[in-house]
């Protein structure tokens, strides 16, 4: 749909264009901020404005609404900052995934689009180089809900590559969306790694004024520049405010808000570590030192693994083709790890057919406990294993890893009780 004439005659009065700062105004009421594309969905009267905040507003026009631009677009001619290799300083490398980090928004059209070019990212935070020598390379450009399994292995192959090249460590730009999964995925392809392997991310681009794309991408630096822990992480804002920033164990970390700055929270365990403004780290426990040992790649999955939360009123009949149908399913039960009793029976059949059936629970914080009640003992003697306080996401992509991993379902199994990348406190576990 297109602006109607009385719309498109004020624009052409004005000679108001996409990019420009404009003014409406209509008696008492003025909104200023930048004309965006007209959406094929938006009525014919209506004008898109993107306000200093960042967030696109529809504004009606009408007869004795008045436009006036502001100010046009500036182009910034972008400096390319000297590259050479400075000695003392560690080597990282930065390999990108896409996502709002690595994202700008296009003023002619609007679009958040992602970076293009690796330098493009490292001069969004230019001091950067003050802490390390930074190569980087874009490895996707593509937002987080579009990675899959292969994109996980791609990625922990590249990690690998670049570790066993030199990197003292390795940050990874993602998409906040699903980066708990691509941090757990790492976390178990990875092993021990020997270096830190640090997932960072933004819930605004770095263009906009309350973005944390740089806030949190130093801090992962700082983290890195310690050079006191090794394995995956993620760091993101700890509060509100830019002065603290938590780093999270890959495999206990979960986004728990749409839009806030905080959203990041470890669960079930404190944060590995606080960075500060000032660059000092705050370590909360024991964490594996980095070594000069080789990364190595276990990237093997087997995607016939699926995730269901139980709900009241889950139909077998519904699920049943389903669970049957795969090799593996996690369930995240209700409370203390349990279902009601029409899905008790297609588990039980479930797994007397060797499927590895898994349950976690939709609590997320505490830990499964499947002998308190009769519905949980019954599903222990189904075969059903449970695995105490690990997410429910973690342990969905722990159960194609295990079962690509190991000879037999009950090999798998095992595998699926015993910590092999902090992703549980091992108390209740059961097999
Ligand atoms: N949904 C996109 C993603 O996860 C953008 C959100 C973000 O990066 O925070 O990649």
């Amino acid at each position: 749909m297109v602006y109607s004439e009385m719309l498109l005659k004020k624009l052409k009065e004005a000679d108001a264009k996409e990019g420009d700062r404009i003014s409406v105004r209509r008696g008492d009421e003025e909104y200023v901020g930048r004309l965006m594309p007209h959406h094929d969905f938006s009525a014919p009267d209506v004008l898109i404005l993107k306000m200093k905040s960042g967030y696109n507003i529809g504004i009606r026009v009408l007869g004795d609404s008045e436009i006036e631009v502001i100010e046009r677009p500036s182009i910034v001619a972008v400096k390319r900052e000297e590259t050479k290799a400075r000695e003392g300083l560690p080597n990282f490398t930065l390999v990108s995934t896409g996502g709002t980090i690595a994202s700008f928004v296009d003023y002619r059209t609007g679009a958040v689009r992602p970076a293009m070019s690796a330098s493009e990212l490292v001069d969004a935070v230019p001091e950067l180089r003050d802490i390390a020598n930074i190569k980087a390379r874009v490895l996707f450009s593509i937002f987080s809900e579009n990675m899959n399994v292969s994109h996980w292995q791609e990625l922990a192959d590249v990690v690998a590559e670049e570790i066993n090249s030199g990197a003292d460590a390795v940050i990874i730009p993602h998409g906040t969306d699903t980066m708990g999964y691509t941090a757990a995925a790492l976390s178990f392809m990875l092993g021990d790694v020997p270096r830190p392997v640090v997932l960072v991310g933004a819930q605004r681009s770095s263009d906009r004024p309350s973005s944390d794309a740089s806030s949190n991408m130093m801090a992962c630096a700082r983290f890195c520049a310690e050079g006191k822990a090794a394995g995956v992480f993620v760091v993101m804002h700890e509060a509100l405010g830019d002065d603290l920033f938590s780093v999270h164990i890959g495999s206990r970390v979960r986004k728990m808000h749409t839009s806030r700055r905080d959203s990041f929270k470890s669960v079930n365990v404190p944060p590995a570590a606080t960075v500060r403004k000032d660059g000092s780290v705050e370590y909360r426990g024991e964490l594996r030192p980095p070594s000069k040992g080789k990364a190595a790649a276990r990237t093997a999955m087997d995607e016939r693994t699926v995730l269901l939360q139980y709900y009241p009123g889950m139909d077998p009949k519904v699920f049943g083709p389903v669970i049957m149908g795969s090799r593996g399913v996690v369930i995240a039960g209700t409370g203390l790890g349990h279902v009601g009793e029409p899905m008790c029976g297609i588990l039980k059949e479930a797994c007397e057919k060797g499927i590895v059936v898994v349950m976690t629970s939709q609590c997320l914080g505490g830990t499964t406990n499947m002998n308190v009640y009769d519905t949980g003992r019954d599903l222990i003697s189904a075969g059903v294993i449970s695995v105490g306080d690990m997410l429910p996401e973690v342990a969905y992509v722990k159960l194609m890893w295990a079962l690509a991993n190991s000879k037999s379902a009950d090999d798998a199994k095992r595998m699926m009780v015993e910590p092999m990348a902090n992703e549980t406190g091992s108390r209740r576990c059961v097999l």
